[in-house]
C-alpha cells in the first residue's frame, strides 16, 4: 500500500495514526485519532478499496470540527478498512471483527458506521470490544437513517437560516439533489414546515414541478428502488439543470463538489444548505457569498447523524435525539451566521473559527 501523507499535522492534530495489518485475515486498515480535547474521539469506519491516509486524516479533522461545533463531549477520529465493501458477508465479518480486536486497547476511539459499513458491522465491533455507536435497535441503537436524523437537522438549519436569506420558509420553494437517507428526509421535514418541493434528482435523473411535488408519494415511489424520473407527478429534466431551478432553497444531498465555478452562476436560490459533505468547491462558496447566496456549511447543517450516535452512545432515546438535534443545529446555524456577518467571513470560515475556539478552549483543560 502506498501511503500518501499530505499536509498532516498542526497544533490540533492528528494525535494518533495507526496502520493495522493482519495478513491471515487479509486486513489492512488505518485509524486516525485527530483530537481528543473535548472527549474520546467518535468517528466512522469506512470500508473502500482505495482509502488513503490523506483521506482518513481529512475525514478525522472534519469529525473534530463537526463534534466540537455540535457541542458534543467527543473528539474526532476516522478509520478506513482497505477492502471492497461488496465482499461476502463472511469476509466482511472477518475483517470487521479483526479490525475491532486490533483497536481493543485504543479506548479513546469510539467507532461508528460510515460508507461501506452499517449497523450490523457495529454490532460485530461491540461484540468484540464492548464499544461502538450506530448499533442495531435490538442492541440499544437508534437507527439514524431510518428516523432521518441528518435530514431533520438539515430542515432545522434551513428554518433557522431562512430569515437571514430573506425567505419565509412557509410557502418557499426548494430543490434537493439526491433522494437517499439525507435528501428524502430533508425534503419530508422541510415540506412539513410548509415549503414546496419543486425539483429533485437521484443518480439516474431529475424531475421538476413548479406547482409542487408530492413528497410522501415520491418517497413511496422510491421505496422499491424506482428512479425519480419515473415518478408520475413531475416532468423529467436534465440532471445538470437542477442547479438552475427557480427556487429559494437548494439542498445538495448527494456527492462532493457538485457546485463549482462552472455552474454556480446558474443558481437562483438564496439559501444553500449543505446536506452532503463538501458539496461546493472553495471557489464556488466564495462566488456564492459574493452574490449574497447564503451557505450553511456541511459540518453545521448535517451534524444530525453524529448527534444521534452520541445520544445513543450515552444511552439516550429516540425522542431525546430529535430534541438535541433541533437545539444544537438551530443554535449553531444562528451563531455561524452571526459570526459570519460580524467578522465579514464566509459562513464556513466563521463555523471553522467557532469550532476551533471551542477545541482550543477544551485543550486548555487537558494535561499534556
Ligand atoms: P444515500 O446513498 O442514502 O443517498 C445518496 C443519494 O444521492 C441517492 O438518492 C443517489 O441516487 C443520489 N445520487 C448519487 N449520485 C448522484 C448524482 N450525481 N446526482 C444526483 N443524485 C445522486 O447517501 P446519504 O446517506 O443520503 O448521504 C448523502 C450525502 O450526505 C453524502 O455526502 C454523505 O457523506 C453525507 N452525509 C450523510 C449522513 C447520513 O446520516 N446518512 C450524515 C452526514 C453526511
Amino acid at each position: 500500500m502506498e501511503i500518501k501523507i499530505h499536509n498532516i499535522g498542526d497544533n490540533i492534530g492528528p494525535g494518533k495514526i495507526l496502520l493495522l495489518r493482519q495478513p491471515q485475515a487479509g486486513l489492512e486498515a488505518l485509524v486516525v485519532v485527530d483530537n481528543m480535547a473535548c472527549g474520546p474521539a467518535i468517528g466512522g469506519v469506512r470500508m473502500a478499496p482505495d482509502i488513503t491516509l490523506d483521506e482518513v486524516c481529512r475525514l478525522s479533522r472534519a469529525m473534530t470540527l463537526k463534534n466540537a461545533a455540535a457541542g458534543l463531549p467527543y473528539g474526532g477520529a476516522k478509520s478506513g478498512i482497505i477492502a471492497d465493501p461488496a465482499c461476502s458477508r463472511e469476509q466482511k465479518e472477518k475483517l470487521v471483527r479483526t479490525f475491532a480486536r486490533m483497536i481493543r486497547e485504543l479506548t479513546e476511539y469510539i467507532p461508528g458506521p460510515d460508507m461501506g459499513t452499517n449497523e450490523e458491522c457495529m454490532a460485530w465491533v461491540k461484540d468484540e470490544i464492548g464499544r461502538a455507536a450506530g448499533l442495531p435497535r435490538v442492541l440499544g441503537g437508534i437507527p439514524l437513517d431510518e428516523i432521518g436524523a441528518t435530514g431533520f437537522g438539515v430542515a432545522v438549519s434551513a428554518e433557522a437560516a431562512a430569515s437571514e436569506a430573506g425567505i419565509s420558509i412557509k410557502g418557499s420553494k426548494f430543490a434537493v439533489q439526491g433522494f437517499g437517507a439525507v435528501g428524502r428526509h430533508a425534503a419530508k421535514f422541510i415540506g412539513k414546515l410548509g415549503a414546496i418541493l419543486v425539483a429533485v434528482s437521484d443518480s439516474k435523473g431529475a424531475i421538476q414541478n413548479q406547482d409542487g411535488l408530492d413528497i410522501d408519494a415520491l418517497i413511496n415511489h422510491k421505496k422499491d428502488g424506482s428512479p425519480v424520473q419515473t415518478f408520475p407527478g413531475g416532468q423529467a429534466m436534465d440532471s445538470d439543470e437542477l442547479v438552475g431551478t427557480e427556487c429559494d432553497i437548494w439542498i445538495p444531498a448527494a456527492r462532493p463538489d457538485v457546485l463549482t465555478e462552472n455552474n454556480v452562476d446558474q443558481l437562483k436560490a438564496r439559501l444553500v444548505i449543505h446536506g452532503a459533505n463538501i458539496p461546493a468547491t472553495e471557489t464556488a462558496e466564495q462566488l456564492m457569498h459574493k452574490r449574497g447566496i447564503l451557505n450553511i456549511p456541511d459540518f453545521i447543517a448535517n451534524a444530525g447523524g453524529v448527534i444521534c450516535a452520541a445520544v445513543e452512545f450515552n444511552g439516550g432515546t429516540e425522542s431525546q435525539v430529535m430534541k438535541t438535534i433541533e437545539e444544537k443545529i438551530r443554535t449553531n446555524t444562528l451563531e455561524t451566521l452571526e459570526r459570519s456577518k460580524k467578522e465579514n467571513l464566509l459562513p464556513r470560515e466563521a463555523a471553522v473559527k467557532m469550532s476551533l475556539s471551542r477545541i482550543k478552549e477544551a485543550m486548555t483543560y487537558r494535561g499534556t
